[in-house]
C-alpha cells in the first residue's frame, strides 16, 4: 500500500454537500485540503457503471491535472424495491433539462417508482446510501474505499439539513432522517471511535485509518 505522503490532497468534487462533509471529516488531520472547483478544473463526464469506476474518473482526473494526490467520492442511493437504482444515477435523477439540479424532484421520482412497484409498508422501503472513495496519484494508481449505511425510505420529506435525498433517508436504528440530523450526528463519528454512521463517514474511517494513521 503506497503512503500518502505531505500534507496537500485535492478534493476531486463539485458537489457542495460532499465538500462540507470531507470538510468536517478531514478537519482533526491537517491535511491542506483544496477542491477541484477551487483549482477551476472541469467536471469530467462519469462514464462508468459502477461507483469505483465513475470514483477512479474524477480522482485520476484531478490528480492528473493538479500533480498532487486526489481524493474523490462517488455515492449514491441504492432502493432495493428499485432493483437498486437510482444507484450510479442518483445524481442524474435530479438533472433538469437545463443542467441543474432539484432534488425534491428526484426524491419525489424515487417515491413514485416505489409506489408503481407497491413497496409502501417500511420492510418494503429498504435501502442503502453507498460511498466510494478513491485515492488516486498523478501516476494513475489509485486505492479505494467503499462506505454503506443501511436504512429505510421515508414520505414524506423530513428535515432541512445535509443534502440531496438526505430527508427521506432514516438510518436503520435511528428515528430522524439524515435530513433531520446535525453534521456530526450524521457523520457519527471523530478520529479514534470505532463506530461511524453515514456511508461516507465510514468510507472516511477506513481511508483515515490505511492513510491518515488514525486508530
Ligand atoms: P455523484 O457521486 O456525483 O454521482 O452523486 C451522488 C449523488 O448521490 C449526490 O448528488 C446526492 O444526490 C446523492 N448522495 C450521495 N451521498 C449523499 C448523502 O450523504 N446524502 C444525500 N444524498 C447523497
Amino acid at each position: 500500500m503506497r503512503a500518502l505522503e505531505g500534507k496537500r490532497i485535492v478534493v476531486a468534487s463539485h458537489n457542495a454537500g460532499k465538500l462540507r462533509e470531507f470538510a468536517d471529516l478531514m478537519g482533526p488531520f491537517g491535511l491542506e485540503a483544496k477542491s477541484a472547483k477551487e483549482y477551476g478544473l472541469p467536471e469530467p463526464d462519469e462514464t462508468g457503471t459502477t461507483f469505483e469506476e465513475n470514483a477512479y474518473i474524477k480522482a485520476f482526473a484531478a490528480a492528473n491535472a493538479t500533480g498532487l494526490p486526489a481524493l474523490s467520492d462517488d455515492s449514491g442511493l441504492v432502493i432495493d424495491a428499485l432493483d437498486g437504482q437510482p444507484g450510479v444515477y442518483t445524481a442524474n435523477w435530479a438533472e433538469l433539462p437545463d443542467g441543474t439540479r432539484d432534488f425534491g424532484m428526484a426524491m419525489q421520482r424515487a417515491e413514485v417508482a416505489m409506489q408503481e412497484v407497491g413497496a409502501t409498508e417500511p420492510a418494503q422501503r429498504t435501502g442503502r446510501f453507498v460511498a466510494v472513495i478513491c485515492l488516486a496519484w498523478p501516476d494513475g494508481e489509485a486505492e479505494y474505499f467503499r462506505g454503506e449505511a443501511e436504512g429505510t425510505l421515508v414520505w414524506p420529506p423530513r428535515g432541512e439539513s445535509g443534502f440531496g435525498y438526505d430527508p427521506v433517508f432514516l438510518p436503520e436504528g435511528h428515528m430522524r432522517t439524515f435530513g433531520e440530523m446535525t453534521a456530526e450526528e450524521k457523520h457519527g463519528w471523530k478520529p479514534g471511535q470505532a463506530q461511524a454512521l453515514s456511508h461516507r463517514a465510514r468510507a472516511f474511517q477506513k481511508f483515515a485509518r490505511a492513510k491518515l494513521g488514525s486508530a
